[in-house]
């Protein structure tokens, strides 16, 4: 079976692992990530968290307000605006 970006995309959104994806594929896990880069796809959930209005990766969280604050356009947002793939 010959995975194409948007399948390995669709994998990645239900939450399968990279391993998950390849044995699926029938390839190893380190032929996902390769093709995963390749592609230009987040290859972990977890990312930093970035504004997701003028993209500055100088933010912070607050934990008593429970969201971040951009130090660059100080824009207040939830914590699923400023990490992608995070829901
Ligand atoms: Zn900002």
């Amino acid at each position: 079976m010959k995975l194409t970006k948007d399948q390995v995309k669709k994998l990645r959104d239900e939450g399968k692992t990279l391993e998950e994806i390849g044995s699926i594929a029938g390839v190893s896990k380190q032929r996902i990530s390769q093709l995963m880069q390749q592609w230009n796809l987040p290859r972990f959930k977890k990312e930093e968290p970035i504004c997701p209005w003028c993209t500055s990766r100088n933010v912070y969280y607050r934990i008593k307000l429970a969201n971040f604050i951009c130090r660059h356009c100080g824009r207040v947002g939830k914590r699923s605006q400023f990490i992608k793939g995070e829901t």
